[in-house]
């Protein structure tokens, strides 16, 4: 069979919830395969890097109610990419099969015959409460947690989503949420649960922009108007709120929600992008400088035929040993 002939095959991707560090050894494995890679509003870019050079890269959007593709014409793309012979990468935010449509996606290529995978992420739902020192459940304080969707106005007639029995359980957990967070807020009090349950605003949690507004149920959407807040968010609901004022690690990192602009050469930026990144910071690679080879390498070379004269060999920089060893290696395969 040759590789035009090959089948396709879509890997459903959880690219984590933002951190780039929160994507799974799997998902990496299934990017590197990829020929095509299509992804979501919420997937940090970072990671398009794992993509092999020559895939294409197709940004899919989806911010809030407005789409760049429309969840159909999503879903036909990748029926197209995966029968041409393609290998697909749909990358979504957190865990494409909590509130991610990942499940409807997977339903139109198990119809059309499409062989796929599914790698689970990291969701936004756990790691973001997690990133503002809030545990979703903690013995003592509450043994169930809800997800829910806060995508669904709570006045309109006919809920989904079943208030009464929510009210009941310890922690809950609102996706998409901030539109409605009045309407949230007053019908979990209309529906039983008491206005002091702490109650928590996390934004782009688990970046370098992460927000956090706390307050109670009945104050959060007074204060998130107040705060002009924002969606990406998720809402969290219960007493392990509290949690956060010991628990909290991530926003006090002492160069949290500072922007750094590395302008060293590309290749040499990512280890200090690591250590800003472990600080708090994020960085902005824009290098001013790049490092090339020589435009003459005579010198070099004429030490190099004599190597065996010389006692010691000090280099200056990492670039002299790179260029060094690269060109002595060169020379090694050319005498060969
Ligand atoms: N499949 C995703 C959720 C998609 S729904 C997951 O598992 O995480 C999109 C919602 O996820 C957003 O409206 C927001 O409520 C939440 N979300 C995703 N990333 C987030 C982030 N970094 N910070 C806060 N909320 C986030």
């Amino acid at each position: 069979m040759t590789e035009k002939t090959k089948p396709g095959k879509v890997y459903i991707i959880g690219a984590g919830p933002g951190d780039p560090g929160l994507i799974t050894l799997k998902a990496v494995e299934c990017l590197r395969l990829a020929d095509v890679v299509i992804y979501d509003n919420l997937v940090n870019e970072e990671l398009l890097k794992y993509a092999p050079i020559h895939a294409r890269i197709i940004y899919a959007g989806k911010k809030g109610g407005d789409h760049t593709l429309s969840q159909d014409r999503i879903n036909k793309l990748l029926a197209k990419e995966a029968r041409g012979g393609s290998t697909v990468a749909r990358l979504k935010g957190g865990d494409p099969f909590v509130f991610g449509r990942g499940g409807e996606e997977a339903e139109v290529l198990a119809a059309y015959g499409i062989p796929f995978e599914v790698v689970p992420g990291v969701t936004s739902a756990i790691a973001v409460p997690a990133y503002a020192g809030i545990p979703l459940t903690h013995r003592g304080l509450t043994s169930t947690v809800a997800f829910v969707t806060g995508h669904e106005d709570p006045t309109k007639d006919k809920s989904d989503i079943d208030w009464q029995a929510l009210s009941g359980i310890g922690t809950l957990v609102f996706l998409m949420g901030v539109k409605n967070v009045v309407q949230i807020t007053e019908a979990l009090i209309r529906h039983g649960k008491s206005p002091d349950i702490p109650a928590a605003l996390i934004r782009r949690g688990t970046t370098a922009g992460q927000q956090v507004l706390a307050g109670t149920l009945s104050s959060i959407a007074g204060l998130a108007q107040t705060n002009h807040f924002k969606p990406p968010a998720i809402l969290v609901v219960g007493p392990v709120v509290n949690l956060r004022d010991t628990l909290r690690w991530f926003d006090t990192k002492p160069l949290f929600g500072k922007g750094v602009v590395i302008t060293r050469p590309q290749r040499q930026a990512d280890d200090l992008a690591r250590l800003l990144a472990a600080q708090g910071a994020h960085s902005i690679a824009f290098p001013t400088v790049s490092i090339t080879q020589p435009s003459d390498w005579s010198e070099l070379d004429c030490a190099l035929s004599q190597l065996e004269n010389y006692n010691w060999l000090i280099f200056t920089s990492a670039n002299g040993v790179h260029f060094f060893f690269e060109r002595l290696c060169q020379k090694a395969r050319g005498s060969k």
